[in-house]
C-alpha cells in the first residue's frame, strides 16, 4: 500500500511500505534507508501519518507517486 515518506531533509514523497517486503530498502523499524525520489540519492526516511499533514503537504508528496517496486 501507498504511504507518505518524509527524508532526512524534510522532502515528501509518496512510497510503498509493505510489511515484511523490502526491495531496494534497508529496513530499520519505522525508518529505512532508501532512494529519496526528491533529492535523487540515498536517504534515511521515515513514514509520516497523513492526518498530520496539510493540504499542501500532501500535494507536494503527490508529485512523487510510488513507482513499480523494482
Ligand atoms: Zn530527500
Amino acid at each position: 500500500m501507498a504511504a507518505i515518506a518524509e527524508c532526512s531533509e524534510g522532502a515528501l514523497f509518496e512510497t510503498l511500505w509493505v510489511p515484511h517486503v523490502s526491495f531496494r530498502a534497508i529496513r530499520l523499524g519505522n525508518r529505512r534507508l532508501q532512494r529519496c525520489p526528491v533529492h535523487r540519492r540515498w536517504q534515511l526516511v521515515h513514514r509520516v501519518a497523513p492526518a498530520t499533514l496539510t493540504d499542501e503537504q500532501l500535494a507536494a508528496a503527490a508529485r512523487y507517486p510510488a513507482g513499480p517496486v523494482l
